[in-house]
């Protein structure tokens, strides 16, 4: 059974792409929670970064790496921005195919909910 992103990746159904490499894929949430909140999806289906091994790191170096540029692409290098990663049930995960939130283009409150 795909995630819904890799149905994304897969060209199956639309998205609004920031950014796309041979490794990875950067789309506008559907349910923006900042001005800004861009998914960074790796093409590898990796379900979480709990479940990432020593093989992926260099995927996971790539998505954040992307996730700085594509805040600097869309104008949040001075302002500031936020990378989230939701891991399991308390930590918010709803899709299971690791992804990167980049947030910004409003202050953002801490601690998070
Ligand atoms: P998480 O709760 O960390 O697993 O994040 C999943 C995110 O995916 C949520 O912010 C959703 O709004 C977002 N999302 C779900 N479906 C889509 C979609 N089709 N296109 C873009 N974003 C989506």
């Amino acid at each position: 059974m795909k995630t819904i992103f890799q149905r994304i990746i897969d060209r199956e159904i639309p998205a609004k792409i920031a950014h796309e490499d041979e490794r990875c894929i950067a789309i506008h949430d559907v349910n923006p929670q900042a001005p800004v909140h861009v998914l960074v999806i790796p093409k590898s289906p990796i379900a979480r970064v709990g479940a990432a091994t020593a093989d992926d790191s260099s995927t996971l170096g790539h998505l954040l790496l992307t996730a700085a540029a594509v805040a600097k692409k869309l104008g949040l290098a001075e302002s500031g921005f936020r990378l989230v990663i939701n891991n399991g049930q308390d930590g918010g995960e709803t899709v299971p195919h690791l992804h990167v939130h980049l947030l910004g283009g409003r202050p953002l409150a801490w601690p998070p909910g």
